[in-house]
């Protein structure tokens, strides 16, 4: 669209979120500035689950095919029983009603490789400016826009308004919302992808399959999806510490992984080894809020609605968040109209994926009579059942421009 007074917006934060956000503004004919705190711009080397409303935005930004050249599309999401082995419940990726639902595919990427295809997508944009080194510490606000001011003593920068898409422990939204800090599950994940070629043994079979394999058991669970063409298999080994202690990193440690998996199945002991131990992440939560403008500053991603991953959508509701901005800033050049009509196609969406992750790793993680039960029930669902997941991996329709 072509703007007649284009704004100069300012994004904090170069994840996924902030890159895509970016993105999606300057294609809607605004200039951006985006402001990362680290000294390079990257991810973590793990894997990220694409669901078809995350695949629909990445179309919509204009990057599916650079996402798409390195992802892989996995025929099944495939849920096994940790302790027994046997299979649970399985969904095919492949199918006519899966087609039939979803125009957008289901992809496994490496956050790297996802990452790079916005940062590239921004740095080819030239409406883009981006900075790294740059950490927002205080921002303050007037009638006519932004001042964002920068612990490393960079000159600040003003801006029309701000996108704060700074993530879990967003700077922006401490100051702006003030509800404390994150709120941990008392569960680690520990994480990486290796290469293929790793997989050797008993393993190769399991990298074999392109399928993405959630093994869940009592208070844990393992996750497995192949990624970068398949060149390399990501694992993500989840469980409850019963040691969490707040101000403390001693939690959640390798003993306790070893401890907690001990009683799996063979499948999943044979690949404990070979799950990533470089780094624990503790994960975290935070109760939705009502309110993701503050005046001239939205609230984006993690920042707006960190969310426990057990639904895989923290970054797809993050890259909806990005379309939904785009769009509002495509039709309204006035930052208080546009952030509203985001938050307002957002809020409620992001807010129910966010409370129904919480309630979808309880299911995941169910011990005794209440796995038998869950593995009763959702054994009886084919393969093509989608009912149930069908209104995660389908975004709100955006309403129809105004005539
Ligand atoms: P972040 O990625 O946290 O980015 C925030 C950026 O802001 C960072 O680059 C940071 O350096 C920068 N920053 C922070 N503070 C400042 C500051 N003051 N000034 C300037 N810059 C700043 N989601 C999925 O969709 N699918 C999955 O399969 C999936 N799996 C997951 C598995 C695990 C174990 C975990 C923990 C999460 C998973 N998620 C998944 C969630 C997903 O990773 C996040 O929701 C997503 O990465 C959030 O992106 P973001 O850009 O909002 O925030």
């Amino acid at each position: 669209p072509v703007l007649t007074s284009p704004l100069h917006i300012a994004v904090v934060g170069g994840g996924i979120g902030g890159l895509a956000a970016a993105l999606a503004t300057a294609r809607a004919g605004h200039r951006v500035t985006l402001v990362e705190r680290a000294a390079r711009f990257g991810e973590i080397g793990a894997g990220l689950q694409l669901a078809p409303n995350a695949s629909l935005a990445l179309d919509e930004l204009g990057v599916l095919p650079a996402v798409r050249a390195s992802a892989v599309a996995p025929p099944r999401l495939v849920m096994m029983d940790a302790l027994t082995g046997d299979e649970v419940t399985s969904l095919d990726l492949r199918s006519s009603a899966y087609t039939d639902r979803f125009a957008h595919p289901y992809l496994v990427t490496h956050r790297t490789d996802l990452h790079a295809a916005l940062l590239t997508a921004c740095q080819e944009h030239p409406a883009v400016t981006l900075r790294t080194g740059h950490t927002v510490a205080e921002a303050d606000q007037d009638g006519s826009g932004v001042h964002l001011h920068f612990a490393e003593g960079h000159a600040p920068l003003t801006a029309d308004a701000v996108v704060a898409a700074d993530g879990l422990h967003s700077r922006l939204r401490q100051v702006l919302v003030g509800d404390g800090e994150p709120v941990c599950s008392r569960y680690v994940a520990f994480r990486g992808a290796l290469p293929t070629g790793k997989m050797t043994g008993r393993m190769s079979q399991h990298a074999a399959s392109e399928a993405v394999m959630v093994w869940a058991g009592p208070r844990m669970h393992l996750v497995q999806y192949p990624v970068r063409r398949g060149e390399l298999y990501n694992q993500v080994a989840v469980f409850e510490s019963d040691h969490y202690t707040p101000d403390s990193d001693d939690w959640g440690t390798e003993a306790e992984l070893e401890e907690r998996f001990a009683g799996a199945c063979r499948a999943v002991r044979d690949a404990l080894p070979l799950v990533s131990r470089d780094r624990r992440w503790p994960l975290y939560d935070r109760a939705p809020i009502s309110t993701w403008v503050h005046g001239r500053i939205a609230l984006l991603g993690d920042a707006a609605h960190p969310m426990l991953q057990y639904l895989a959508q923290g970054a797809c509701q993050a890259l909806e968040d990005a379309v939904a901005l785009g769009q509002a800033l495509g039709r309204s050049a006035d930052p208080a109209e546009a952030f509203a009509a985001y938050a307002d196609r957002r809020r409620e969406r992001a807010t129910l994926i966010q409370i129904n992750a919480r309630r979808f790793g309880e299911i995941c993680h169910l011990e005794g009579m209440g796995a038998t039960l869950r593995n009763m029930l959702l054994s009886s669902r084919g393969p093509e059942a989608f009912d149930d997941i069908s209104w995660v991996w389908t975004p709100t329709p955006a309403p129809a421009p105004a005539l």
